[in-house]
């Protein structure tokens, strides 16, 4: 397995305003994550919204700037890279929104909006037309419907759109943020199985973001489990469905709604809310909510440790 990415202690902080309680601070989003993605995969980053997994993917592809840490794509570091540089290499690293409908601008053409990345990266326009024919096929729509308009659409086909125009380029790498989450179930899958599909036709890397595990179940290889700007349990999908280790990767598959009605299971209940990241819980940022709290949990940061391959940040395992 040839490694695509390798990201060390990426941080992202904002600054929070200063009010009558609370004076200027900072909140971090993401706090210190190392993982590596290898080629051909799909690595998924599953949690509660506001754990940092958005600010994460949109760091990875420096359309946020990280605060600190490295992300060496191919080898190279895209945090050192200059404006310019960075611009040339989005047309390998390209990403995938959850709402098309936010990112598809209205008074444009299906074929202007796919033209756009063409425009972007300097492509000859002599190749226009086969390639945004050719990527209009492969997503499952077809060039007589070039000239129409976002609205024109349903929100899966929306959603086939959005993809189109990140393949245009044949990107290496694309970060997907909950691109189903927007769409009826019914639909999810299909968009789930293109996705799939267009991964083995262009040997495609995908860094998946949900809040849903049946959906990562789906589609990933990996999955990395953040919890409040920090991945707490990183393993293979069979390994993290079949053996979470990690208090609160297990709270969330014990949610998942079972579809056989004679399967038993327990479900555990997580108490209380995600706890704002501009003040997170001291020792182990899970602590308040988990029902496996020790007094050293409490107090001391646990380390990532390996446990037959799978990563988890947890006491009960150090
Ligand atoms: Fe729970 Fe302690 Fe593990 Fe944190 S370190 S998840 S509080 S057992
Ligand atoms: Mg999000």
């Amino acid at each position: 397995k040839k490694p695509i990415l390798e990201v060390k202690g990426l941080k992202k902080h904002f600054a929070s305003k200063r009010g009558w309680f609370r004076p200027a601070s900072s909140i971090q989003a993401v706090s210190g994550i190392t993982l590596t993605v290898y080629e051909g995969e799909t690595l998924s980053i599953v949690g509660e919204s506001g754990c940092g997994k958005s600010t994460t993917g949109r760091c990875l592809l420096r359309l946020l700037e990280p605060t600190a840490g490295e992300i060496r794509y191919r080898g190279k570091d895209l945090t050192k890279l200059t404006g310019k540089e960075m611009r040339a290499m989005r047309s390998q690293l390209q990403m995938v929104f959850q709402d098309p409908f936010a990112t598809l601008n209205p008074k444009l053409t299906i074929r202007r909006i796919l033209e756009e990345p063409l425009i972007a990266q300097k492509v000859a326009k002599e190749k226009w037309s086969s390639l945004i024919e050719e990527t209009i096929r492969v997503v499952g729509l077809h060039p007589s419907q070039l000239d129409r308009y976002p609205h024109q659409f349903s929100g899966g086909q929306r959603q086939r759109i959005g993809i189109a125009r990140a393949l245009m380029l044949r990107p290496a790498l694309i970060v997907a943020d909950e691109p189903v989450s927007a769409l009826d179930v019914s639909i999810q899958s299909q968009i789930l199985n293109l996705l799939q599909d267009l991964q083995e036709r262009f040997g495609m890397t995908y860094i998946f973001i949900s809040h849903d595990l049946g959906v990562v179940e789906h589609i990933s290889d990996r999955v990395a489990v953040m919890y409040l700007g920090e991945i707490v349990e990183l393993a293979s999908k069979e390994e993290l469905f079949r053996n979470p280790l990690h208090p609160y990767t297990r709270a969330l598959i014990s949610a998942i709604p079972v579809t056989d009605p004679d399967e038993k299971k327990e479900r555990i209940i997580l108490q209380g809310d995600l706890p704002s990241p501009a003040n997170p819980p001291k020792g182990c940022r899970f602590h308040p909510r988990c029902q496996s709290c020790m007094d050293i949990c409490r107090t001391k940061v646990p380390a990532e440790t390996m446990v037959n391959g799978q990563m988890v940040k947890c006491h009960l395992y150090s």
